[in-house]
């Protein structure tokens, strides 16, 4: 394989800018451009030793730096690492780097040097897939979701089911390979439980992946509702900041208007839609459209209305535009007296708040709503989190296959066949922790990493 290298640390201006090479050459490589004070060459480094000295470049002075060495297998890829930190100006970093890629390694690819971790046995994919969590996180809920799955927790727990589904294809395979020996029939019922244990594990496990999901790569929300509700205003005050434009003149907001918060530990983008209604003005007709695109794609709508009127048939139309399923009811303009009709409300949404954009009221309800629409509560004590769209597919494949060797069993079908289904919910559940994952699931898990990790 060859010797890789990259830029680990952020491009940008910093104390530190840490270059990274890993591979077999990685030692000599550093060594053809770097010269400690004391002469000491880096080859006759033990592991985790470090020397300060200079990079060279056409014999002149580059920086000066602190070139740090790991031997393998005792390093992050599991190969022979060196770290070279120098000081952090996007420059000097990207000409350090440069000057490497000249002496013999080759730029990483984007997420190499934690695919070659997995490849040398240093972490299984779970574990691989929250240290990009982890480098994403941006809250402590987040934090503490990537750490758990570093630390190996749903490897073991994923360890964990699969030797109770070993256990029972050990029973079955005994019963079928030795149908003469002494070896007492297989209990359907007992057999049935076993399998209700295993499911009830793997559901518990897939219930916190939308709060995890959330937690971990944010909320699109987007804000609609007819003019003048109040749309702005909550954006503004979501924000802390003065993002959109107030006012009382319908059509104010022409274009979606977009931006990013915290709503408690979640990243949320907020999108402010033009107000949706019929309309001859060109500008605000392509912001309707865009509009309706936005809240396609939005997790959650927030549907605004005025409490201090009535319904209007411009908000009946947002009503029938929108997905009910996705949307909660956001009563705005709580600080003047209540007309809406409360009952009406409740027909169309099963969830409703009554804030005040104006005087902040509400919106600690409103917050929890959010919490509560994406099953936070789920999360309780659970140390184990599912924390990626290709865990949880997994995880709902093993279940379907686990639920059809249940079928099989309650409609009488051989052992056999019962077998074929464990083994084959054996071989899904493998994948998650990368055991059994093609290249093309590997390639794939590591091209979302950023370049340098
Ligand atoms: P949008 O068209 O839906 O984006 O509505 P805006 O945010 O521009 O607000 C329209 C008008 O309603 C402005 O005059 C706001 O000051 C006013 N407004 C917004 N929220 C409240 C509220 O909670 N209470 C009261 N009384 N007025 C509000």
């Amino acid at each position: 394989m060859h010797t890789i290298a990259a830029i680990s640390t952020a491009l940008a201006p910093g104390g530190i800018g840490i270059i990274r090479i890993s591979g077999d050459s990685a030692i000599s490589v550093a060594d053809s451009i770097f010269k400690s004070f004391d002469g000491t060459k880096l080859a006759d480094l033990n592991g985790y030793c470090a020397k300060f000295g200079r990079i060279f470049y056409n014999r002149s002075v580059v920086d000066r730096v602190i070139a740090l060495v790991f031997r393998a297998p005792h390093s992050y890829t599991g190969e022979n690492v060196v770290e070279i930190s120098c000081h952090g100006g996007v420059y000097i970093v990207q000409k350090i780097l440069d000057i490497v890629l000249k002496n013999g390694a080759v730029l990483a690819q984007p997420g190499e040097f934690t695919k070659r971790a997995f490849l040398n046995g240093k972490m299984d994919l779970s574990e691989a897939e929250s240290v990009m969590n982890l480098i994403s996180a941006q809250g402590e809920k987040a934090e503490k979701i990537a750490v758990s799955g570093m630390e190996g927790k749903i490897n073991k727990k994923i360890i964990q089911i699969k030797t109770s589904l070993v256990d029972i294809m050990a029973g079955l395979s005994a019963w079928s390979d030795f149908p003469d020996e002494d070896i007492p029939q297989v209990d359907r019922n007992l057999l049935k439980t076993k399998l209700d244990a295993i499911l009830a594990d793997l559901i518990s496990l897939n219930s916190t992946f939308f709060a995890t999901r959330a937690l971990i790569n944010g909320l699109k929300i987007a804000v609609t509702g007819c003019p003048n509700v109040g749309k702005s205003s909550l954006l503004n005050l979501l924000m802390g900041y003065q993002r959109a434009i107030v006012s009382d003149i319908a059509g104010t907001t022409r274009d979606v208007v977009e931006g990013t918060t915290m709503i408690g530990d979640i990243p949320v983008t907020l999108f402010d839609t033009a107000g949706i209604r019929d309309t001859v003005d060109i500008v605000e007709k392509l912001g309707v459209q865009r509009a309706k695109e936005c809240l396609a794609d939005a997790d959650i709508i927030f549907v605004l209305f005025d409490s201090s009127r009535t319904l209007c048939e411009n908000d009946r139309e947002v009503i029938s535009l929108i997905d009910l399923s996705k949307s909660v009811a956001v009563l705005n303009k709580s600080d003047l007296q209540l007309s809406l009709d409360l009952d009406e409300i409740n027909k169309y949404f099963s969830r409703y708040v009554r804030i005040s954009a104006k005087n902040s009221a509400g919106i600690d309800e409103l917050k929890n709503l959010v919490y509560d629409f994406v099953g936070m509560d789920k999360l309780g004590g659970s140390e184990v989190f599912i924390s990626g769209q290709r865990q949880f597919d997994i995880i709902n494949r093993t279940i379907s296959i686990l639920k059809e060797a249940q079928c099989a069993l309650d409609n009488g079908m051989t052992l056999d066949a019962i077998t074929v289904l464990i083994q084959n919910s054996l071989d899904v559940l493998a994948q998650l922790t990368g055991e059994n994952a093609t290249d093309e699931v590997i390639n794939a898990v590591f091209s979302k990493f950023c370049l340098g990790k």
